[in-house]
């Protein structure tokens, strides 16, 4: 089953008896939290034993579905910690401090039509939660084959899952393999015997990396007598970083599951799995790696929801090996790829080539082939470049959901 979390801004503030209930809520989950650390217990059930009944005598008119799910993400703030306490990381004691509250699907009704929400609140109390609703949001909400998920309920927005049975991926008539660089995704498009250089480029999003963490290292220095402010600060800074490299992630892999539906292309990316970030160049590292890990994870998700095959192969030599001759360089490379059998090419199309190479002769491709030869060293296709960021529409946002 796969979730698609999708995004609604409320047309106006949130009603007070939906607030009172995500204060509510809060207090149910914390308690739960302290009644399951002391408990040594992370389950929905095990807390719900433990907590339900204290917190019913707090609480007696507040709808019984919403104490279960309080329990559900007490469980799951609960998993987390312990994780984290196994693998040594020392942390307080966790407590959520957002107001947030979710709702189970049979906890709330949402009109298909008219993209109003009823939320039970206590017993004989309900209010209705109304949303700016744009193409975006029409697009899922008049799918009928999408059914609905968990509702999470924030002070200015509300994150509906729509859910749905993985559709099976297409026979793929093309490929396309792709090269994750810093700045832009290089790579090949085979069709029958064509060969031709694709490029999506997102330049803009190591240089607003750079900026904020430029903007931060400065504030963290005009703060250094106040850490309170300062944190704050910093926190406000990377929530915008995150927002604007996140919404050019989601343009930059819309564009390029678009190119391949089109054209019915399986999609071959390197697996950046086997990459571990040392802890001495942790930062350079993490500046680089992370919108490349998360651009994948965008690329496969969505791919999956729209039934678009993704192959992930080992990238190991990919940027060292001549795909004609299958020498490995060892020596340090320009911008071009070069090797003594006379083939050259861009270091970055050229490791996409064996990219594919490695997928092809795993039979990952779905039968299809490629000879290097056929490559038009002359055309590039673009994907994707910055021009093509203007905001089309500004209310929608999707992504993964996850556990909060
Ligand atoms: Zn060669």
């Amino acid at each position: 089953m796969l979730v698609m979390g999708v995004v609604f801004y409320l047309e106006s503030d949130l009603p007070s008896e939906a607030k009172f209930l995500l204060e509510d809520f809060r207090l149910a989950v914390n308690n739960a939290i302290r009644a399951g650390l002391q408990a040594r217990v992370t389950s929905r059930n095990a807390l719900c034993k433990i907590a339900y009944r204290d917190f019913r005598e707090r609480h007696p008119r507040m709808y019984a579905q919403h104490l279960v799910s309080a329990f559900e993400v007490a469980g799951s703030v609960l998993k987390n910690h312990r994780k984290r306490v196994r693998k040594g990381v020392t942390c307080r004691i966790p407590y959520v401090k957002r107001l947030m509250m979710k709702a189970e699907n049979q906890a709330y009704k949402l009109d298909r039509k008219s993209g109003v929400i009823d939320l039970p609140i206590k017993a004989g109390c309900h209010v209705e939660l109304r949303f700016t609703v744009s193409q975006y949001h029409r697009k899922y909400l008049d799918d009928m084959s999408l059914s609905l998920g968990s509702l999470t309920v924030l002070p200015d927005r509300v994150i509906v899952a729509f859910r749905k049975d993985a559709p099976k991926p297409y026979t793929p008539d093309s490929v396309i393999s792709l090269d994750t660089n810093e700045r832009s995704l290089d790579g090949v498009f085979v069709e029958g015997d064509v060969a031709k250089a694709v490029k999506a480029e997102f330049p803009d999003i190591a240089i607003i990396q750079q900026r904020h963490h430029d903007r931060r290292k400065r504030l963290q220095k005009k703060k250094a007598h106040d850490r309170r402010t300062s944190r704050n600060l910093c926190r406000r800074e990377g929530t915008r970083e995150h927002r604007r490299v996140d919404y050019r992630l989601h343009q930059v892999a819309n564009s390029v599951l678009k190119f391949a539906e089109e054209r019915r292309s399986v999609i071959v990316l390197e697996d950046l799995k086997g990459f571990k970030s040392k802890r001495s160049k942790e930062l350079n590292r993490r500046l680089s790696m992370w919108p490349r890990r998360k651009l994948h994870q965008i690329i496969e998700y969505k791919a999956q929801w729209r039934g678009i095959p993704v192959v992930k192969v080992d990238p190991r030599n990919s940027s060292r090996t001549c795909p004609m001759c299958g020498r490995i360089q060892y020596s340090r490379m320009g911008a071009e790829f070069v090797c003594n059998c006379g083939w050259r090419l861009n270091r970055h199309i050229n490791a996409s080539i064996n990219l594919l190479q490695t997928a092809i002769s795993r039979g990952m491709a779905g039968g299809l082939w490629f000879n290097p030869g056929a490559f038009q060293h002359d055309v590039m296709m673009i994907l994707y470049e910055p021009a093509m960021a203007a905001r089309s529409e500004p209310n929608g946002t999707s992504g993964i959901v996850g556990v909060t």
